[in-house]
């Protein structure tokens, strides 16, 4: 399944509690980047100026460290993207590695919202280095001020959280990421559209009745 939305929609948020719910793998590429980025790993080390900038890492190195963690994947585990693929490159790369692996994407979820809600909300997001949990201060805030929910760690504000560089991920967004809805609607993949401005929990109800409405039913599980 693939989460697809502007920066700050909410698919970090919706993708934990969907992964959790159906015991499925996440793979959230910005996760991976800031991880490598901390151990200080060569790829962490490149990535980290596009990132600090709001702007795309090349699609060579996202390729392949998505290839390689698809990989290890075990068989029949659902995965939930967020954050790959961004550009029609990375969109072509992954149904080919799909393919490789004899699996295939079952659903694109767009979650939606205006750009100056967008703003407001990235502003006011604190995400927990550990698990990678994302809280709001205006929406969804921690029970605990400043601390994860799951695992206490101390929540951070994100540097590529800045309002200017902010304003550069959305462009990008809408330049390179906002066309892939076409192309996924234009192959034979099912596409839905979920409001990203509402609470989390209407979200996540929004977003888990498209999945069963999208599956087809099994009659063999019914007995
Ligand atoms: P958001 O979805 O809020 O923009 P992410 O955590 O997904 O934030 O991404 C943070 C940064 O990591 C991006 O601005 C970009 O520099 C880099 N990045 C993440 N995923 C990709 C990708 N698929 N292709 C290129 N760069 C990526």
């Amino acid at each position: 399944m693939i989460l697809l939305g502007p920066p700050g929609v909410g698919k970090g948020t919706q993708g934990v509690l969907l992964a959790d719910v159906h015991g499925m793998s996440r793979i959230v590429t910005g996760d991976l980047l800031r991880s490598a980025r901390a151990e200080g790993t060569p790829l962490g080390l490149e990535a980290q100026r596009y990132m600090d900038a709001g702007e795309l890492v090349p699609d060579g190195v996202m390729n392949a460290l998505v290839k390689e963690c698809l990989e290890s994947v075990p068989d029949g585990r659902g995965v939930v993207f967020d954050g790959f693929p961004r550009t029609d490159v990375q969109a072509t790369a992954l149904q080919g590695t799909l393919e490789e692996l004899g699996r295939a994407i079952d659903h694109v979820i767009v979650l939606e919202a205006e750009n100056d809600v967008l703003v407001r909300r990235i502003a006011g997001r604190r995400s927990c280095p550990e698990c990678g949990c994302v809280f709001n201060v205006y929406s969804n805030s921690a029970e605990q001020e400043g601390l994860c929910d799951r695992d206490q760690s101390p929540l951070v504000h994100r540097a590529d959280d800045e309002p200017e560089t902010v304003r550069r991920r959305l462009e990008i967004y809408h330049e390179l990421t906002e066309p892939l809805i076409a192309f996924y609607e234009q192959s034979d993949v099912s596409v839905s559209y979920v409001p990203g401005d509402q609470a989390v929990e209407d979200a996540q109800s929004a977003i888990r009745s498209v999945i069963l409405l999208m599956t087809p039913h099994d009659p063999s599980e019914d007995a």
